[in-house]
């Protein structure tokens, strides 16, 4: 039945897409702009990247560039905080940002966004920047990578029992998320490097292997205009340190950019974004240490009325373009179908939502005939 769901999900979505409706069944009416954040941009991934869901390849991105510099109004980060402390936020306004600071980044996104002409943010983490050691997450996917995700859980569960919530046949990103939520990163980079120590397995450090930019592609984008901000030193779990660890993680890493960048002011992303990742000290110690603003990864788009310390952004993945375009929008299916149920209501769009009843309705019935 799920999958009978799933397929009729995404039949409606591509119906939305090719009717041009997503605009029309938006669920972020009234809002006035939308932040998205985007990891990695590359043609390939390496042990490092593949299995986290975090790449979205060079022709995608293009197809991206040119749908948002096509339909919406966007400006840099620095401009839309400026806009939305002013009172005058114009709609279909969008920001783009780049969590972790990927060197892929320099090489695959740089032409594309300079090639459309689009502004964007890139959010760094000082402690790897330039660097051949690896972000704890990265280092999982590794190991996962080299010897099976089965065996680094398995590992995991002997660890830790049950302070983890790890499903059994977890996925790599499921592994993360697991240990994300209840181990303190220092005891994580412990737990690969013993995984390493048993398995003869060596984290590659040459500079070759390194995935990160340096601080000579940093400077060179901003000379382009690219905007940097904070992602902390270390890309940890805020709400799992104490006072002090959260606030030597977040100054430092604003510190280090400040004397690389001569910025006195930055925006900060969370690391990991969701609600359970930060604290109340957290945004305090954001607020009292120069940041101009702080970046959630809750999905959604931000009203004139936000504050700039809780802005919510749309996480974007390698998807087709209807989930793309509908994720956009903020369309939500269950939204769609209420608005199909409620068509008595002539609209300006009336035509185009009957060719979606209509395309909707030919791949049911053809999505029946094939069940
Ligand atoms: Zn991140």
């Amino acid at each position: 039945m799920a999958s009978i769901r799933h397929l009729i999900r995404g039949t409606l979505r591509t119906a939305i897409y090719y009717t041009g409706l997503a605009q029309t069944l938006s669920g972020y009416k009234g809002a006035q702009a939308r932040i998205l954040v985007y990891h990695n941009i590359a043609p390939v991934e390496d042990d490092f990247m593949r299995g986290l869901d975090m790449t979205v390849s060079p022709d995608v991105f293009e197809d991206h560039a040119r749908y948002l510099s096509e339909n919406f109004r966007v400006v840099s980060l620095r401009q839309m905080l400026g806009e939305l402390r002013s009172g005058n936020l114009p709609e279909r306004t969008l920001v783009i940002t780049f969590d972790d600071g990927y060197r892929d980044l320099y090489h695959y996104a740089l032409p594309i966004l300079r090639e459309h002409n689009l502004p964007a943010t890139i959010f760094l983490n000082t402690a790897v920047v330039g660097a051949t050691d690896k972000l704890w997450p990265n280092k999982i996917a590794y190991v996962a990578n080299k010897l099976g995700a089965s065996r680094v859980a398995y590992q995991a569960r002997r660890q830790w029992g049950k302070r983890l919530h790890l499903p059994y046949g977890a996925n790599i990103p499921e592994i993360i998320w697991a240990l994300n939520e209840r181990v303190h990163p220092r005891e994580i980079h412990d737990f690969v490097d013993a995984l390493c120590r048993d398995h003869h397995l060596t984290l590659p450090d040459e500079n070759s292997s390194r995935i990160y930019l340096d601080w000579a592609e940093i400077t060179s984008m901003r000379s382009a205009g690219f905007e940097f901000g904070n992602h902390t030193h270390d890309h940890v779990n805020l709400a799992l340190l104490s006072e002090q660890e959260q606030e030597e993680q977040i100054v430092k890493a604003k510190e280090i950019i400040s004397q690389h960048l001569g910025l006195h002011e930055m925006p900060f992303a969370y690391p990991f974004g969701q609600e359970e990742h930060f604290t109340v000290v957290t945004r305090q110690i954001i607020k009292q240490s120069g940041h101009n603003s702080a970046l959630e990864a809750i999905a959604g788009p931000v009203f004139a009325e936000d504050s700039p310390y809780a802005l919510k952004r749309i996480d974007i993945r390698e998807t087709p373009p209807s989930l793309f375009v509908t994720n956009v929008h903020g369309v939500s299916i269950k939204h769609a179908l209420s608005s199909l149920k409620n068509r008595g209501n002539p609209t300006k769009s009336s035509a185009r939502l009957t060719a979606l009843v209509g395309t909707f309705g030919s791949l049911v019935t053809w999505l029946s005939c094939g069940i």
